[in-house]
């Protein structure tokens, strides 16, 4: 194993910040080889993950020692030292770069546009020889990325660590919600093992999110690409990039953690990165479903939030999924589902503002456009 040290142009004078990345198996050939990559808790505050890259570190030494790791394998356990650091009054503030208001996973550099002319008349018919001449290009791209804040430092750093491997996870959490996916349309096939192992209740897909995510930033360009030079020079989707939303926030302990990262061993062994036989795939849970699908539920006006079901609840368009109570006027205003599918997520507060996003359900018909992901 080695460790890496990125050192963070200083926020302010006096102060010092870095990120560690930790490389296990057979690394140094950048672009070449086969590569995962497993951040966590790019979102701060979201903490399931770290617990998860804990585990995984343990587990990765042991297959260390008995050289079975077939693959670079980068972990990056705390992937937001700036975030990380953001404490307002005993409240972490971990979403949000206190600095911009900007969300810590968007604004990732979009590859395609500074990707097309460093390629035209470059691919040929090899796919593998396109893959790695592209990952080479990628690498320059951000390369020359000039970041004008320590935030867009740290982002430049993280994607250039993911960007040349097969898979790359982003390991996140939700407010109260069961374990969820998001991933590429174009990969929802692949993304289907690791929903399977980690038992995932949702896979929420889409071909573009909108406002740049980290998943998608290491990904996107794949098909992209592909879609632009057109068959007679193949271009694969050759990142398997997915967020995985570790169920909610306080839902940290040993054993889930323990079982996380063995969820991700198997699908590694599965996927032929880790030596040995993996574990039967079990029944996927669930079917991929669009991100154009699903219904975030709002709260009708303000008021005291009762949820009248659970994360993980299949609801029935029409059925009702919480009350809005206001204390003041002593109005009591049902909030209904107007699809069916899973209730994977529900915000933690139980006071609502108007308008207020309370909870998310996996509908199987996509409706909505723009952006799909919630700020
Ligand atoms: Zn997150």
């Amino acid at each position: 194993m080695q460790i890496q040290q990125h050192v963070l142009p200083d926020i302010s004078s006096g102060t010092v910040r870095e990120l560690r990345s930790f490389h296990y198996g057979s690394f140094g050939q950048s672009g070449q080889g086969r590569k995962v990559y497993i951040q966590s808790s790019l979102h701060a505050d979201e903490i399931p993950g770290m617990l998860v890259n804990h585990y995984l570190r343990e587990m990765l030494e042991q297959y260390e020692k008995i050289a079975a790791i077939a693959a670079e394998i980068v972990l990056v356990p705390v992937a937001n030292p700036i975030g990380l650091a953001q404490d307002i009054q005993g409240t972490a503030f971990g979403r949000f770069d206190l600095a911009t208001g900007i969300n810590f996973n968007r604004g990732y550099r979009h590859l395609t546009p500074h990707l097309l002319p460093l390629l035209e008349g470059k691919l040929g018919a090899d796919a593998s020889e396109n893959v790695k001449l592209i990952r080479q290009q990628a690498l320059a791209v951000l390369q020359e990325w000039q970041p004008d804040t320590a935030t867009d430092h740290q982002k430049k750093i993280l994607q250039t660590l993911a960007v040349d491997a097969d898979i790359v996870l982003d390991l996140h959490c939700d407010n109260q919600a069961v374990m969820h996916l998001y991933t590429g349309t174009p990969l929802a096939d692949d993304c289907m093992p690791l929903a399977a192992y980690l038992r995932a209740q949702a896979v929420l897909v889409s071909v573009l999110s909108g406002d740049d995510p980290f998943d998608e930033s290491c990904s996107r360009h794949w098909w992209e690409l592909a879609q632009h030079f057109g068959t007679a020079t193949p271009v694969p989707n050759a990142c398997l990039s997915i967020t995985v939303e570790l169920r909610g926030e306080t839902e940290v302990s040993h054993e889930l953690a323990q079982a996380d990262a063995l969820a991700i061993i198997n699908f590694l062994r599965h996927a032929g990165y880790l030596r040995g036989k993996a574990p039967a795939l079990p029944q996927a849970l669930c079917q991929p479903t669009p991100l154009e699908g699903v219904e975030p539920l709002r709260a009708p006006h303000a008021g005291i939030l009762v949820f009248t079901r659970e994360a993980g609840d299949y609801i029935e368009a029409g059925e009702k999924v919480a009350d809005i109570v206001d204390p003041v006027s002593a109005r009591m205003t049902p909030v209904l589902a107007t699809v069916s599918g899973i209730l994977f997520a529900r915000v933690a507060r139980r006071y609502a503002t108007h308008g207020m996003r309370i909870a998310k359900i996996a509908g199987p018909v996509a409706y909505r456009t723009g952006n799909l992901l919630s700020l």
